[in-house]
């Protein structure tokens, strides 16, 4: 199955591939395809990262050529980088993997990271969001800090299921307490905290999954930013291996969601899914003739549109082919996204959303936006918006900000923080940040305080400068 040109939200999605390795976990359902990351088969997109030597810029070159899009034209790329888990990789091979991608975009080799990092700020094609796949149990603050380092802005953990039952019949390796503190961690150092959920395990049922998808998830201590949902598949025994789940099968043991009885289950579940949850997938690509048993149709997310109030079922990307969108046109307003936890919208009416941002209370004194994203069709980075159509480059990121810093006043705290990504450093300064490190910028309403800051050592690696 061919991966589509994924360009809306303002960006253009390539998905890329880190070289196979060992990714610590045991899982019953995995399967795995000699030559291939584990959990991945053989397809379009694995056989063009394989090709590519699984190098991180050779894979963007071969993607840029396929759809052949110009380099230097302001292209915003959504880095999703796949194969098992991130975090345990070698932290130099991951240096090394993502400064290829950077080089790339840059049109020039850098001797290190730092250098093709300082190069994105200015380079015309850039990175706007850089996502990552990883296990829950194998993130601390060191591979924070990584992250950080690396420009990493999303971190997609996979959870799978919030029934330590579930996870430990599966063999997951890892508890519901490790996805409760990486959460918290991860939101802390201001990443976007995406869930993989699975439904249709082994030992689970269909009240489990219900129960999972419309209540556990959205308690304080998880209440993710966005999630996947897979139902779990058997494939065919030609293309890969996953004994553990056939013989489960062939016993009569397990038996996986059919396509009927999974758009039941979703249509039970959309409308408690609350609106700050952006979904960002309701299935894996995976090629029809491989899956031996489960739901192998392919799903259109929008016969849920009726019963979703979730961010992708409201983005303007997918409410409306009429983007002549005016800036005044747009109220801000908010919802609680769990105990001092923010999601600030973008609205057009009542419903269609033009942009987000997330605001996290991290103390009394301080506040964190972990997301500032205006959606719709995408502007070349740099470029103004004259004829004030669509949703980028009108305004509506600077309205976000706004709301949310009226808030953060509102509770007078000292301090906001922001991570922003390459080239966003500079309108955020305009706007009265200022830099406290190499990665964080903090806007505070008085200099005088920023001895403060130091307490935020999860943020403040090295010494705070002050100013710009
Ligand atoms: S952690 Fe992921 S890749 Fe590793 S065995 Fe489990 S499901 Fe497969």
């Amino acid at each position: 199955m061919r991966t589509p040109l994924r360009k809306s939200h303002g960006k253009i999605t390539f998905v890329l591939y880190n070289r196979p390795d060992v990714c610590g976990g045991k899982c019953l359902y995995c399967f795995s395809q000699k030559g291939y990351t584990k959990s991945t088969t053989e397809n379009e997109d694995t056989l063009l990262a394989k090709d590519a030597g699984w190098n991180g810029g050779r894979q963007l070159e071969k993607r840029f050529s396929r759809y052949r899009l110009q380099k230097d034209t302001g292209i915003k790329c959504d880095f999703a980088v796949k194969g098992d888990s991130f975090a345990r990789h070698n932290e130099d091979y991951l240096r090394q993997y993502t400064k290829e991608m950077y080089d790339f975009l840059n049109n020039s080799r850098s001797a290190t990271l730092k250098e093709a990092k300082d190069r994105q700020n200015e380079a015309k094609d850039k990175c706007v969001t850089y996502k990552i796949e990883t296990r829950p149990d194998q993130i601390d603050e060191k591979k924070c800090r990584l992250f950080v380092e690396l420009g990493i802005t999303t971190v997609e953990i996979g959870v799978q299921s919030l029934d330590d039952s579930v996870l430990a019949y599966n063999k997951r390796g890892h508890d519901t307490a490790s996805v409760r503190k990486t959460t918290q961690l991860l939101r802390q150092f201001g990443f976007e905290v995406v869930y993989q959920m699975m439904v249709g395990l082994p030992g689970s049922c269909r009240e489990t999954d219900k129960k999972g998808l419309t209540e556990t998830l959205w308690r304080d201590e998880y209440a993710p930013d966005a999630i996947k949902i897979y139902p779990c598949l058997l494939l065919k025994d030609r293309y890969v291996q996953q004994n553990r789940l056939r013989t489960l099968f062939k016993k009569g043991l397990w038996r996986p969601y059919t396509t009927e009885e999974y758009i039941h289950l979703l249509k039970a579940c959309y409308p408690d899914i609350p609106g700050y949850v952006h979904i960002n997938r309701i299935q894996r690509i995976i090629s029809p003739e491989k899956i031996a048993a489960g739901v192998a149709e392919e799903i259109d997310r929008k016969i849920f549109s009726e019963v979703s109030n979730c961010l992708w079922q409201r983005s303007i990307n997918n409410c409306t082919d009429d983007w002549n969108i005016r800036p005044n046109n747009c109220t801000i307003s908010s919802r609680s996204q769990g105990t001092h936890r923010y999601c600030f919208e973008a609205l057009v009416g009542s419903r269609m959303v033009t942009g987000y941002g997330r605001l996290d209370f991290l103390s009394k004194k301080a506040a964190i936006i972990r997301d500032l994203r205006v959606l719709g069709d995408m502007l070349p980075v740099g470029t103004k918006n004259v004829q004030k159509t669509g949703c980028q480059h009108i305004g509506t990121g600077t309205a976000l900000l706004k709301a949310m810093e009226d808030r953060a006043k509102d509770e007078q705290i000292d301090f906001i923080f922001i991570k922003p990504s390459f080239g966003a450093a500079k309108w955020f300064i305009e706007r009265g940040y200022r830099h406290i490190n190499e990665y964080y910028l903090a806007k505070y309403p008085d200099f005088g305080k920023s001895d403060a800051i130091e307490q935020f050592h999860f943020l403040v690696s090295d010494r705070p400068i002050n100013g710009s």
